[in-house]
């Protein structure tokens, strides 16, 4: 193997690095999306960043792209068959298996994921091979109020970001009653198409995924194509109906796509996608469904599941679309230059009593000379410096400087911190 010097080193391909400042807003956005769950009695799981590669073949679907193109699937030096993960519901639902929660609890078990999935995709903006999602699932109980609560709480987490440029896409896949009965009128409606060999392939195994085909020439062929629509059984259709009403009756906003499909198997009856005007080409910055027999698919008890994952890159750069700046708060308060050695280290014991106290502070470090310090100080956003020199120290004090307005003044050392904790209250 040659040795490489570090710095010819690049992030792999259709990966990038979060840095500050901009992971600050990448931070925000994941607790934004959060944080209407966490209100909402979703509870926190975290799953490994690999499984069997079963997992995901039984449960997104051997025809999707996801399973048959875009996984990390690799060997252990042990022999074990694993995948880095490419999706999160797959996961959390093995683990609520594994756990028995859906035995110990009450239903649905309600929980919310935050992390990083890996497609091997074509690389382009707003399509990584490294992702982020938050995602939720509730599982275990069909009721259309809790399809309904995840499309509001979505919707919240949007509105609170500041976004508006986003539209949400509804619609309903049946369920095994009705959907087999479409699925043989829709494949009878493709073969007679002029498609391509794979698109014919996929035919036979996912027809309803055909319709999800991007190509203008394909979706030209699709004009006239039976619709789902006309097909869903009684109880499909006051389900759906029931969730349109307690989202309407919420005052969210959203648009019937009797064409949404989506790229994993699992979904059965509502299926929904947010959608962000301002992206271009990758505009689905979140989506989800109801996936009543993902459980049986993966070897466990019949248990009508429902969730989400919103995409946290996509959703930054829809931010960036819609011209919003977060207001983040600064991350530092308080930020301390000694002049000299003795006030040095007085000092930084005062920056460790701060901290404990819960004053956001730094340091200069490094032994800059006052004006390095002062821009350090500006920099780091901080609403005080606090300066202080041996002739300060001696008459225990240290000055307190408004970097806003430059006001500075005195303040006893044994008073710092309580005078820092009520300026910033
Ligand atoms: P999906 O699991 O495909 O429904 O994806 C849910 C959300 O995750 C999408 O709406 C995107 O916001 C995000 N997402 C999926 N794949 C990627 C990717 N390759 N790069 C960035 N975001 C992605």
């Amino acid at each position: 193997m040659t040795t490489l010097p570090v710095s010819t080193f690049q992030a792999p391909r259709g990966t990038y690095d979060l840095l500050p400042p901009d992971s600050a807003t990448f931070l925000a956005v994941r607790e934004a999306i959060s944080a209407p769950l966490r209100n909402s009695g979703y509870g926190y799981i975290e799953t490994p960043g690999f499984e069997n590669v079963e997992l995901f073949a039984r449960g997104v679907g051997e025809s999707t792209d996801i399973v048959s193109k875009e996984m990390y699937a690799f060997t252990t030096k042990g022999g074990d068959e694993l995948a880095l993960r490419p999706e999160g519901t797959a996961s959390v639902l093995r683990a609520t298996l594994e756990a028995n929660l859906h035995k110990t609890g009450s239903l649905p078990v309600k929980l919310w994921y935050s992390g990083s999935y890996y497609r091997y995709e074509r690389p382009q903006k707003g399509r990584y091979r490294h992702f982020s999602q938050v995602g939720a699932e509730a599982i275990g109980t069909e009721d259309p109020a809790l399809d309904a609560e995840l499309i509001i709480l979505a919707d919240q987490a949007y509105r609170s970001l500041g976004l508006r440029d986003f539209r949400i896409l509804l619609n309903s896949l049946g369920d095994k009653e009705c959907r087999p009965v479409y699925r043989d009128a829709l494949q009878g409606f493709l073969r007679e198409l002029d498609l391509d060999e794979e698109t014919r392939r996929r035919i036979e195994i996912n027809p309803l995924r055909v319709l999800d085909d991007k190509r203008a020439d394909v979706q030209k062929q699709l004009v006239g194509a039976p619709l789902l629509r006309d097909f869903l059984c009684d109880a499909c259709k006051a389900y759906h109906e029931e969730v349109r009403e307690l989202i309407g009756a919420a005052g969210v906003v959203f648009e019937d796509d009797e064409k949404l499909v989506r790229g994993l198997d699992y979904y059965t009856r509502t299926t929904f996608e947010f959608v962000h005007d301002g992206l271009g080409a990758q505009s689905a910055v979140g989506g989800g469904g109801r996936y009543d027999g993902l459980s049986e698919m993966i070897g466990g008890p019949a248990l009508p599941s429902v969730g989400w994952a919103l995409g946290v890159d996509r959703t930054v750069l829809a931010l960036e679309a819609e011209g919003i700046t977060l207001e983040l708060p600064a991350s530092t308060s308080v930020f301390a230059v000694p002049l000299g050695e003795e006030a040095r280290r007085i000092l930084f014991g005062v920056v460790t009593e701060l901290r404990k106290a819960g004053v956001a502070t730094d340091f200069a470090y490094g032994g800059k000379g006052l004006k390095g310090a002062m821009k350090a100080a500006n920099r780091s956003g901080a609403r005080y410096a606090l300066v202080a020199g041996e002739r300060d120290l001696a008459e225990g004090v240290v000055q307190l400087k408004d970097m806003s307005s430059g006001e500075q003044a005195p303040v006893a050392l044994g008073e710092l911190v309580a005078t820092l904790q009520a300026k910033l209250a």
